[in-house]
C-alpha cells in the first residue's frame, strides 16, 4: 500500500467563508454558525451525489397546479437515493444532537426510523404530501418524536434543491402569486430585496426563490400597507417585515447596495439578534 498523498486545501465555498467572518465579527453567534458550517458541509458533501433529474411539466398542468396555488415538485420526481438520504438524516441528526438543538430520545427515535428497512420511505413520502399540500394525505402520527419535522426539512434539501434547480430552467413563475414556494409548498423563511427593488422569497425547505409583492404578508395574505411594519438594521443589510394582522414577520436581505448576493445560511445567521427584536414587538 502506498500512502496516500496529503490533498491540498480546497478554495473554501463563499458561505463558509463569510459564516467563519461572522464568528470573527460577532463571536456570540459561534455556536449557531458552527452549526450551519457543519450542515451546509454536510448538505453539500450530500448533494454533489445527487444527479440532476429531468422533470418533464406539462405546460396545461402547470397552468392548473399554478391557477390552483399547488406546487408543482411532486415526491416521485425527488431524485432519491435512500443510501444518501439514511445518510443524510443520520448526519443531520447528529450535527443537531452535537448542538444541542435535538433532545436525546428524539434523536434516538429519529435514527431508528432511519436504520429500520421499509419505515422510513413511507414516512417521508407522508411528510412531504401533507406538508406541500400536494396530495391529500393521513395526519401526522401521533407519536412522532419532536424535531423530526426540523431533521426532515435539512436532509430532504439536497434532493429537494436539485429538482428545484432543474425545473427553474424550464419553468415560468411569472403566473405565481402565492406566499407559498411554487416548488414545494413550503413557507417562506427568509426573502432578498434585489437591485431593482423586487422582493423575492425563499423557500425555507428547497431555497428555491419567487417574487412576491414587497409589502404584502405572505402568510396570510393582508395586503393592507398601514397593517404592516417594516423596520431595517442600522447599517442598511437586512430589514423585517412584520404583519400586524396575523403577527407573523419576516427577514430580508436588502442587495441594493450591498457588496455580495444573498447567501441564505449566512444571512439567517447574521440576522438571529433581529428575530429577538421582531419577537419583542410581539411578532412570532
Ligand atoms: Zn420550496
Ligand atoms: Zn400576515
Amino acid at each position: 500500500m502506498t500512502e496516500r498523498p496529503i490533498r491540498p486545501t480546497r478554495a473554501e465555498p463563499p458561505d463558509i467563508v463569510e459564516l467563519k467572518a461572522l464568528r470573527v465579527a460577532q463571536p456570540e453567534l459561534a455556536p449557531a454558525i458552527d452549526m450551519q458550517i457543519a450542515l451546509v458541509d454536510m448538505q453539500r458533501r450530500v448533494q454533489s451525489r445527487v444527479p440532476l433529474p429531468w422533470i418533464q411539466v406539462d405546460p396545461e398542468w402547470l397552468r392548473a397546479q399554478h391557477q390552483a396555488g399547488r406546487p408543482i415538485v411532486r415526491f416521485r420526481d425527488l431524485p432519491i437515493e435512500w443510501t444518501d438520504f439514511r445518510l443524510a438524516l443520520r448526519q443531520t441528526a447528529d450535527i443537531l444532537l452535537r448542538f444541542e438543538a435535538l433532545e436525546r430520545a428524539d434523536y434516538d427515535q429519529i435514527v431508528a426510523l432511519g436504520r429500520e428497512g421499509n419505515a422510513l420511505e413511507p414516512i417521508v413520502a407522508q411528510w412531504y404530501d401533507r406538508t406541500s399540500g400536494l396530495a391529500e394525505s393521513a395526519p401526522p402520527p401521533a407519536e412522532a418524536p419532536a424535531g423530526l419535522d426540523h431533521v426532515l426539512v435539512l436532509a430532504l434539501r439536497p434532493f429537494l434543491a436539485r429538482s428545484t434547480e432543474s425545473l427553474s430552467q424550464q419553468i415560468d413563475l411569472a403566473a405565481w402569486n402565492r406566499g407559498l414556494c411554487p416548488f414545494c409548498g413550503w413557507e417562506p423563511d427568509f426573502a432578498v430585496i434585489t437591485p431593482s427593488a423586487d422582493r423575492r422569497l425563499i423557500c425555507g425547505r428547497c431555497v428555491a426563490q419567487w417574487t412576491f409583492p414587497p409589502l404584502d404578508c405572505p402568510f396570510c395574505g393582508n395586503s393592507d400597507r398601514a397593517q404592516i411594519t417594516s423596520f431595517a438594521t442600522r447599517d442598511g443589510r437586512y430589514r423585517v417585515y412584520g404583519c400586524d394582522a396575523c403577527h407573523r414577520y419576516l427577514k430580508a436581505y436588502d442587495a441594493r447596495n450591498a457588496t455580495r448576493p444573498v447567501m441564505v445560511a449566512v444571512d439567517s445567521i447574521a440576522t438571529l439578534p433581529l428575530d429577538a427584536a421582531a419577537m419583542q414587538r410581539g411578532y412570532k
